[in-house]
């Protein structure tokens, strides 16, 4: 079971699979609706207002976590290691897991290239 948001056609719109069954559900994040059951028999009938409507399915609350990171992650792609330490002492300071997990993930990427790369340099030394 693939529990990580897949992009399709439409920016706004992610796939996510079912945490119990075989099915695939689309997210709206911009709309804020899923198409999963429990959002099409009971939240789309909440004010958009009501609480219960605004917090979404598990499926919508999944995706925006995910995106968050993911946001997070292509930001931190592009910083620089300076800015980077200084973010993650930011963020891990504020308890955002989020960010400070995608700007761990950014410094790792780094660090694994950087090990490719000198494995590569030596094998040609
Ligand atoms: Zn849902």
């Amino acid at each position: 079971m693939v529990t990580q948001i897949q992009p399709t056609k439409n920016p706004a719109v992610v796939a996510l699979d079912s945490f119990t069954t075989e099915a695939t559900y689309l997210i709206d994040l911009e709309a804020g609706v899923c198409s999963c059951p429990h959002f099409q028999h009971r939240l789309i009938n909440l004010e958009p207002t009501d609480p219960k409507r605004q917090a979404g399915c598990k499926h919508l609350q999944e995706a925006k976590k995910q995106q968050r990171f993911a946001k997070a992650l292509a930001i931190a792609r592009k910083l620089d290691d300076a800015k980077l330490l200084l973010g993650l002492q930011h963020y891990q300071a504020q308890g955002d897991l989020a960010v400070s997990g995608a700007i761990r993930c950014a410094l790792h990427e780094r660090k694994v290239a950087a090990a490719a790369d000198a494995a590569l340099r030596a094998t040609f030394a």
